[in-house]
């Protein structure tokens, strides 16, 4: 590879990629050129402005190089729409455009410690800093975590948060001051009245991802690829409603800021983050500074496992020149400063046996076909199942039984299965077939006109009963204690609970009955049973489980209700049955004034409320004596009025275990005295509540001195005594 190739490209590659490329000659060069381009342009199209890639990362990187190994060797193939020459995709025409003052810019990558070291070496040639330890310390670098998120650019006057794009093409974004608005980290002030202009990362949380694709393959809605596809489509949202539901995060790392004098106000990338940091802005702990290039080694070293434990994904290691000054008489290349480069961790994967592909009845009667391997260790943890999600899927990745798999964690967090290794087929692999009766209760299997999905039809059907019951009585719903799989599945099966409203009628000697009850454990069961009997409307209404509402949309839901009944409900016990009497009449029009819920969600609420079956589920948790108690009151985002309780204006984080609550019922009891229950610590939290093992909030909550209560303190505030 020659200096001058690799310097108009400004992308690395081996050496050899560059002699294979050269020794196709010129016009099988140019005919593999032409394929490529159309096949990575329409990947960065799907990638950066649907937010939902076909290809995996690592693949897309492959192409890449291969086109760069073909434009070092044949120059005249540099055209300037090449992917090589562009940063990301132009903006799409749903939001407002917004032009950069100076361009954002994507990052060389390197794959490997030698491609890093040839970095530093190029750094140092055109530096005149010499090859040999330098102890004049002329040269440092900064290296810092590669967040794999959305790349965005803020823009602050005189403290205040004023408008915020995204990268787009690099020349111009998209407006998403709205959604950003909603990230809690970002502040809105600053904490001087500076102007400047700050880029960072905006990323979806590992937990969040996890969270809202559970939710959506419950709702049957198709699931994110991983947490940078699910936090980009999150905050380029039309309504700004959705993206605040989706707790976003924020690392920032740039900062451009004149001072008096029209010059910077800093002078280094070290310095840049400790100014943002003083600024107010979330800047990741997880950086070194000050590094020579083995220092950089031996930061990517001690990365490569710890970032599993993150909770958040990174995809590998940025390392910058620290001194500004070096940074602008290295400057840049069409795409990337020739100062940073991106050190990209390898994919973790494995490979192991598919030994059986086995569908599951879920809550909603849907069919999922889930991976049983052989298990395998990837990405920090042993894993031996895998959801395929559907037919179609098994088929688009030619899955058989007994096939040898390639699997891997998306976002570090779901196991996935990549793909089949066709190679190493002996003859002896089958093909899946969704089964033509339920497995569970052999119901004749269907699957709607246009649809992916396969479900079983029967409301009865044991397995999914089983799991509407768990639902109900679980976590985010009536918070049973005690009422788990094995529990409830004995009820079920000896027929003690054939309706919700059944598990307020349950007594100490119905539980007596069951394995390995005493009376001492039916007592306990009971009781918990009774202590769930009054839940906040919210909760009681996220416990039918309503196809695709979850947890959040069953409290805009209950705060409407609230809103829309104003004069009721002074009794509790009434909320039930005003649920009972009013909803099945809602109309999905009149649902769609509630904020956060669209047209889909609307139509299924009407949908599920409208049903002869619902009316009898209402009327029997009525029967049964369960209360929902009242929402706090809400209020809708600009209305000016004030949320009224004890936390009216408070931002409050749970973190580590309560004893006496669970976290949802502990972030239910913030929003109840009118408080926010944010995700994340920062300056603008006003109370950190610590359980047992609580970890890196405790930590950063005393960093910036926020208030840090036990489970006592969090008590006397919810109950608007001093702390
Ligand atoms: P990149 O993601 O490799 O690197 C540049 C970006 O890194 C910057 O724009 C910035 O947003 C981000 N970044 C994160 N942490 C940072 C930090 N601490 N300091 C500075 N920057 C930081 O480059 P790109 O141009 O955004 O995207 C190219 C990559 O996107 C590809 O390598 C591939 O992984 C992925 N991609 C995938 C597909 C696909 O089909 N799967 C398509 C297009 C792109």
């Amino acid at each position: 590879m020659t200096e001058a190739s690799e310097e108009t490209i400004g992308l690395p590659v081996a050496p050899d990629a560059v002699e294979t490329a050269r020794a196709l000659g010129a016009q099988a060069a140019a005919r593999r050129h032409a394929e490529l381009v159309p096949v990575l342009q329409r990947a960065s199209e799907l990638y950066y402005q649907h937010d939902a890639p076909e290809l995996s990362d690592a693949e897309y990187d492959r192409l890449m190089r291969e086109l760069v190994a073909l434009e070092i060797a044949f120059p005249s193939l540099v055209t300037p729409d090449s992917p090589t020459q562009r940063v990301g995709a132009a903006p799409t025409s749903a939001f407002g455009e917004v032009r950069h003052g100076r361009p954002m810019l994507s990052l060389g990558n390197v794959f490997d410690e030698d491609e890093l070291r040839a970095f530093d070496q190029r750094v140092r040639r055109s530096l005149g800093v010499p090859l040999a330890p330098d102890p004049a310390l002329d040269l440092r670098y900064v290296a810092e975590l590669k967040i794999d998120g959305l790349a965005v650019s803020l823009r602050y006057e005189r403290g205040r948060f004023v408008q915020g794009a995204t990268r787009g093409d690099g020349t111009t974004g998209e407006d998403v001051t709205a959604n950003l608005r909603t990230i809690s980290v970002l502040p809105e002030r600053l904490r001087e009245p500076a102007t400047a202009e700050v880029r960072g990362e905006v990323y979806m949380p590992k937990a969040e991802f996890a969270r809202i694709n559970a939710e959506r393959e419950e709702a049957g809605l198709p699931t994110y690829a991983n947490p940078r596809n699910s936090g980009a489509g999150s905050l380029r949202q039309q309504d700004p409603r959705v993206t605040a539901q989706r707790r976003l995060s924020s690392w920032t790392y740039q900062l451009i800021e004149d001072g008096p004098e029209g010059r910077p106000t800093v002078s280094s990338q070290s310095e840049a983050l400790a100014r943002l940091r003083a600024l107010g802005l979330p800047v990741n702990p997880d950086r070194a500074e000050g590094l020579d290039i083995d220092g950089v080694c031996r930061f990517l070293e001690e990365w490569r496992d710890r970032r599993h434990d993150l909770p958040y994904e990174t995809d590998g290691v940025v390392v910058k020149v620290d001194r500004f000054d070096q940074q602008e008489h290295l400057g840049m290349v069409a795409r990337a400063p020739r100062w940073a480069i991106a050190y990209k961790f390898p994919p973790e994967q494995v490979e192991t046996l598919l030994e059986d592909i086995v569908p599951y009845v879920g809550r909603t009667g849907t069919l999922t076909p889930v991976a049983h391997m052989r298990p395998a260790k990837v990405a920090g943890s042993t894993v031996a199942r895998a959801t395929l999600h559907n037919l179609d899927e098994v088929r688009r990745k030619d899955l058989r039984i007994g096939d040898w798999i390639v699997l891997q964690k998306a976002g570090d967090v779901i196991p996935e299965v990549v793909r089949s290794l066709p190679e190493r087929r002996t003859g002896a692999e089958r093909e899946f077939e969704m089964p033509a009766t339920c497995p569970v209760c052999g119901a004749a299997i269907v699957r709607d006109e246009g649809a992916v999905r396969h479900y079983c039809p029967n409301p009865k059907c044991p397995a999914r009963l089983t799991q509407e019951f768990a639902h109900f009585a679980g976590r985010g719903g009536m918070d049973i204690e005690g009422a788990g799989w094995a529990v409830l599945e004995q009820l079920l099966e000896r027929g003690l609970v054939k309706t919700r409203g059944d598990f307020y009628r349950l007594t100490v000697d119905d539980l007596m009955s069951l394995d390995r009850f005493a009376r001492k454990s039916a007592e306990n069961l009971t009781a918990s049973i009774e202590r769930s009997r009054h839940r906040p409307l919210g909760r009681v209404l996220n416990a039918l489980g309503i196809p695709q509402v979850g947890e959040q949309t069953a409290i805009d839901l209950a705060g409407w209700i609230a809103s829309r009944w104003p004069s009721e409900g002074t009794d509790p016990g009434e909320w039930t049955a005003l649920v009972a009497r009013s909803l099945p009449g809602v109309t999905a029009e009149e649902l769609e004034e509630v904020p956060g819920i669209g047209a889909v969600v609307a139509a299924s609420i009407a949908g599920y409320f409208g049903a002869p079956e619902t009316a009898a589920v209402l009327l029997d948790l009525v029967d049964a004596g369960v209360v929902a108690e009242p929402p706090a009151r809400r209020v809708a985002p600009g209305s000016g009025a004030a949320p009224s309780g004890p936390l009216a204006g408070k931002t409050v984080v749970v973190t580590g275990t309560l004893l006496g609550f669970g976290r949802a019922a502990a972030e239910e009891a913030i929003r109840a005295a009118g408080g926010h229950a944010a995700g994340s610590v920062s300056r603008n939290t006003s109370y950190v509540v610590a359980g047992e093992s609580a970890g890196s909030k405790l930590q950063k909550a005393t960093e910036l001195g926020v208030t840090v209560l036990d489970e006592d303190g969090f008590r006397r505030l919810l109950a608007g005594e001093e702390p």
